[in-house]
C-alpha cells in the first residue's frame, strides 16, 4: 500500500516513512491510494479474530490491509503488546454498554489517560519506538495540548527508547485531574512545560520552533497530532469492533454517532465505512463550536477567529477548524487533489472560508457517504448527563454527552443499533458533572488522590527563545554522542 497527499502531490510514500511525517510536502494530508475492501467472507473472519483471539488480533488483521513496510510477525506482536487488559481494563478493550432501545454506547475510555485518544497512541508509542530503533533515530516530540492529547501522549511515549517528549500547556487553565495526570510523570524523557499564556500561545511556540527548519532538523522534532494517519488507522479498527458486538449477521447495519473537534475520529469511521464495513450514517455531534454542523447543514465551511472560539464544558471538542476535515472532501470531490489544494490551500487562507452548496457533489455527503450532524450546547449537555444518570445509572463524560444527546435525534430507525462513541470518562471533567448531578463522579481507584503526587513541571513564560534553549540544553547529549 502507497499513501498519496490530498493536495496532489506526486511523491507516493510507504506507511512507516509517513508514520514519522507531519503534512505532506505540498501542505496535505496523507490518505492510503485506495480502501482495502472487507467482503462478507473477510468481515466473517474478523469477527471470528475479534471473538476467538480478541481486540489485537482484530487490530493486527485490520492494519495489515494498509502497512506492509512491517514485517507480519512484528506488527503482530506490536499489537499483542499494545491491546491488553492491564491497559485497556477489559479483555473486550471497547465493551458496548446498553443505554436503551437499540441505542448503545462504546466504551474507548478505560486507557491510561481516561480518553479515546489512548486507543490510537498507546499503538503510535509502540510503533515509534520500532522504527526508530529500526532506523537507529531518534525523535524529540514538542506539542501542545490543553488536556485530552498532551497526556496520551505522555502516557504513551514515556519510558520508550529513543524518544523524548517536551509538551507544552498554558498553565493552571487544565483541569486539576488532567494537570494531576500529566506532571506526576516521574519518567526522564517527559518534560512538562507549564506557559505562562492561554492555548494559542502554545500553539504558537510549537509553530515557531518547527518553522525553524535547521533548529528542527538538528534537534529531531516531530509532533504527534491528531492528522498523523497511523493514529486515524488504529482508530479505525474499533468501527469494526462496536459493528461486531452489535450485530450477529454481516447483513446487518449500525450507524455511528461521534462527538467530534478535528474530524479526526469520525474520519476513522468514514475510513470503516469506506472499507465496505456495513455502516448506514456516520452522526457528526459538535458543541458551540460548530464548524463541522455547520458544513454539513449548509455546504459551507467556515473556519472560526479566536473571538468566534468558545471555551465551552467539552473542552477537548473547542475547535476553530477541523483538521483532519481535508480528508473527507478530498474523497467527497472524487479524489480531486487541485480541487482540494484549491479549497483548503487558498480559498481558507484567503477568506477563512469555502462553499460547496452549489457543488452536485455536497449533496453526496448525505446521500453516499452517510453523514448527518448535530450540535449541543452547556444547557443540553447537563440535561443529558442529568437523564442518562437517572433512567439508566449510568454517569456520562460532557463530550460524549454531546454526543448521546445527538445520536437521540438522529435514530430515527430503532431496528439499526445506534452506537454513541464514549470519549472520556466523566472523572476528568468532573466540575461539569457535579453541577449536573449535584455530585462527583466515580473515580477509577489507580487514580485515587493523584493530585497530591509530587509534580514534574516547568514554568516558563511565552518565549520561544527560552523553550529552544530548554529543549536545547535537554537533548544536547544525544545529539553530541
Ligand atoms: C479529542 C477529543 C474529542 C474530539 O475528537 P476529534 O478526533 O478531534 O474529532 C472528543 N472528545 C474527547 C474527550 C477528546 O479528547
Amino acid at each position: 500500500m502507497k499513501y498519496l497527499s490530498t493536495r496532489g502531490h506526486a511523491d507516493r510514500k510507504q506507511f512507516c516513512d509517513i508514520l514519522l511525517e507531519g503534512l505532506a510536502p505540498d501542505g496535505g494530508l496523507y490518505l492510503p491510494e485506495h480502501y482495502p475492501q472487507v467482503d462478507d467472507a473477510m468481515l466473517t473472519r474478523l469477527r471470528k479474530a475479534y471473538h476467538e483471539q480478541g481486540y489485537a488480533e482484530l487490530a493486527f488483521q485490520i492494519l495489515s490491509l494498509y502497512i506492509d513496510d512491517i514485517p507480519a510477525a512484528d506488527l503482530k506482536a506490536l499489537c499483542a503488546k499494545t491491546y491488553t487488559a492491564e491497559v485497556f481494563g477489559t479483555g473486550e478493550i471497547v465493551p458496548l454498554r446498553h443505554l436503551e432501545n437499540s441505542l448503545w454506547l462504546e466504551a474507548l475510555s478505560n486507557g491510561p489517560t481516561l480518553a479515546f485518544k489512548d486507543m490510537a497512541m498507546q499503538l503510535l508509542g509502540n510503533l515509534f519506538e520500532y522504527e526508530l530503533g529500526r532506523r537507529g533515530a531518534e525523535l524529540n516530540i514538542l506539542g501542545a495540548t490543553s488536556g485530552d492529547t498532551g497526556s496520551a501522549a505522555e502516557y504513551a511515549m514515556r519510558g520508550k527508547k529513543g524518544i523524548r517528549v517536551f509538551m507544552t500547556s498554558p498553565h493552571g487553565r487544565m483541569s486539576p485531574f488532567q494537570q494531576a495526570q500529566m506532571f506526576s510523570l516521574q519518567d526522564e524523557n517527559i518534560h512538562n512545560i507549564a506557559i505562562e499564556g492561554v492555548f494559542d500561545d502554545c500553539q504558537d511556540i510549537v509553530k515557531a520552533v518547527s518553522n525553524d527548519l535547521e533548529f528542527k532538523r538538528k534537534y529531531k522534532i516531530g509532533t504527534v497530532n491528531s492528522i498523523n494517519w497511523a493514529r486515524l488507522l488504529a482508530q479505525v479498527v474499533y468501527y469494526f469492533a462496536g459493528y461486531i458486538q452489535a450485530t450477529e449477521t454481516n447483513d446487518q447495519k449500525v450507524s455511528f454517532t461521534v462527538p467530534s473537534g478535528n474530524f479526526g475520529n469520525v474520519c476513522a469511521g468514514h475510513v470503516a465505512r469506506m472499507m465496505g464495513l456495513p455502516i448506514a450514517k456516520l452522526v457528526v455531534a459538535t458543541n458551540e463550536n460548530d464548524v463541522l454542523d455547520e458544513f454539513f447543514r449548509t455546504g459551507v465551511y467556515r473556519v472560526r477567529g479566536s473571538a468566534d472560539t468558545h471555551e465551552t464544558s467539552s473542552p477537548s471538542m473547542d475547535i476553530s477548524k477541523a483538521s483532519n476535515f481535508e480528508r473527507f472532501v478530498f474523497d467527497l470531490l472524487g479524489r480531486d487533489g487541485a480541487k482540494t489544494k484549491a479549497l483548503f490551500g487558498d480559498a481558507l487562507s484567503q477568506s477563512g472560508q469555502f462553499d460547496l452548496s452549489q457543488d452536485p457533489r455536497f449533496a453526496d455527503a448525505a446521500a453516499k457517504y452517510g453523514f448527518e450532524s448535530g450540535k449541543s450546547t452547556h444547557a443540553d449537555r447537563l440535561a443529558t448527563i442529568k437523564d442518562n444518570y437517572q433512567r439508566h445509572g449510568v454517569t456520562i463524560d460532557t463530550h460524549t454527552a454531546d454526543g448521546v444527546k445527538v445520536a437521540l435525534e438522529h435514530h430515527s430507525d430503532a431496528s439499526v443499533p445506534m452506537i454513541v462513541l464514549e470519549t472520556a470518562l466523566p472523572i476528568k471533567f468532573a466540575a461539569t458533572i457535579e453541577e449536573a448531578l449535584g455530585h462527583s463522579p466515580e473515580r477509577p481507584a489507580k487514580f485515587e488522590g493523584i493530585e497530591a503526587l509530587p509534580k514534574r513541571v516547568q514554568v516558563m513564560p511565552a518565549d520561544v527563545t527560552l523553550i529552544k534553549a530548554y529543549i536545547e540544553r535537554h537533548c544536547a547529549p544525544a545529539v553530541l554522542g
